[in-house]
């Protein structure tokens, strides 16, 4: 069992605003948990706070219901992996993996049984000897991996693990670790700045913005029900195109964009549910993915330039403009126009979303 708990917790650095501010989160055992936003919004201090090679400014921490505010980093059972590997250059791949069990005085025979145990799921078992110059940036990030894994921590924490690494090798190693997760059965807590590593790994995503948690859910919550703007622009690629605008009573609710160019009949939910809001500015949010090239039932058309379309095999963007707007439709590539082609693209009223225009909260 190994449960991470926060509690208002808040980090102040000397004379500065706060760095966060009062999150407040619960990791199940054998949780996988992903901490997100753009650089500078709190992610890897609240991961050091967990390690405690931050201090905690206010609020309380827990692993396994224990408060670990006091407790140093070494006594908190916990294993961290950085972005940079932190591998001791002279010491060979073994003895790096070895380390930390050295200090912990564990046996020899123990040392070698859990290192062997943890180079062969990792399949770095030929490697043993060599040290990390002669290592690729992924066989590092392995070597990185698997100190932590000998350790049989309670929680593993990592930070950007995959950011110095190129594209191709993030996304097996993503794989790796999400494959590691379940078969070490650990609670991992993970930081990332890319919506994609976080909405394909974890079982829960936290998004943070300047300090503050925007939203803790599920990959699939996050996606379909963003709770503000933010949310919903940082989720999802390429992001939900935004329209701000105005509801008007035209023969039922409809939505005006600013200009007044672009108008969508609003059915029957929304039409009634905005009804109860009194916003007379509000986004509507539309996913690239929810518009189409062929029309469906209930859809209603726009009749567009492609400004450019962009194939990418399996599909493509198409980037048009309606009213000064710009968007970007994110279609399958059968029936593809051309650039500066005159096409029609379909909306559907019922994949919309509706955020008002003060506080960005989803409506
Ligand atoms: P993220 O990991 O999301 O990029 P950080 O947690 O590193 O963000 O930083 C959050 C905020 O705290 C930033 O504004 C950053 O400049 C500030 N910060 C981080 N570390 C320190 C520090 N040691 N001293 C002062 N400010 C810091």
């Amino acid at each position: 069992m190994a449960e991470v708990k926060l509690v208002d917790v808040t980090k102040i650095y000397e004379g500065k605003n706060k760095a966060v501010d009062k999150i407040s989160l619960e990791v199940k055992d054998k949780e996988f948990v992903v901490l997100v936003g753009p650089s500078g919004c709190g992610k890897s201090t609240t991961l050091r706070m967990i390690a405690g090679l931050e201090e905690i400014s206010e609020g309380e921490l827990f692993i396994d219901g224990k408060r670990m505010n006091d407790t140093p980093p070494a006594q908190r059972d916990i294993a961290m992996v950085f972005q940079n590997y932190a591998l001791y250059p002279h010491m060979t791949v073994f003895e790096n993996m070895a380390f930390g069990l050295k200090l912990r005085k564990f046996s020899k025979s123990e040392i070698k049984e859990r290192v062997k145990h943890a180079a062969d799921i990792l399949g770095i078992e030929n490697l043993l000897d060599r040290k990390p110059k002669q290592l690729s940036g992924g066989q590092r990030q392995r070597v990185a991996l698997g100190r932590a894994i000998v350790r049989k921590p309670k929680v593993f924490l990592f930070d950007e693990p995959l950011s110095n690494l190129d594209a191709k090798l993030r996304v097996q190693m993503r794989t790796e670790i999400s494959k590691l997760h379940h078969q070490l059965g650990a609670t991992m807590v993970y930081v990332t700045h890319d919506q994609t590593e976080a909405m394909t790994m974890g079982d829960r995503i936290v998004v943070m913005k300047d300090g503050y948690v925007q939203q803790i859910d599920t990959p699939m919550n996050l996606y379909n029900n963003p709770s503000n703007k933010f949310v919903a622009g940082f989720i999802g690629s390429p992001s939900m195109n935004f329209i701000e605008g105005n509801i008007i009573d035209n023969d039922g609710k409809e939505f005006r964009s600013m200009k007044g160019g672009l108008k969508i009949k609003l059915n029957g939910d929304w039409g009634t549910k905005l009804k109860t809001y009194s916003v007379d500015r509000l986004y509507v949010g539309i996913r690239p993915e929810n518009f189409s090239l062929a029309e469906l039932e209930n859809s209603q058309r726009l009749t567009v330039i492609a400004e450019l379309v962009e194939p990418m095999g399996s599909d493509a963007n198409i980037y048009f403009n309606v009213d000064g707007i710009s968007f970007v439709c994110k279609t399958n590539v059968t029936g593809l126009p051309k650039t500066g082609e005159i096409i029609n693209i379909y909306l559907r009223p019922d994949l919309l979303h509706f955020f008002d225009k003060e506080k960005e909260n989803a409506l």
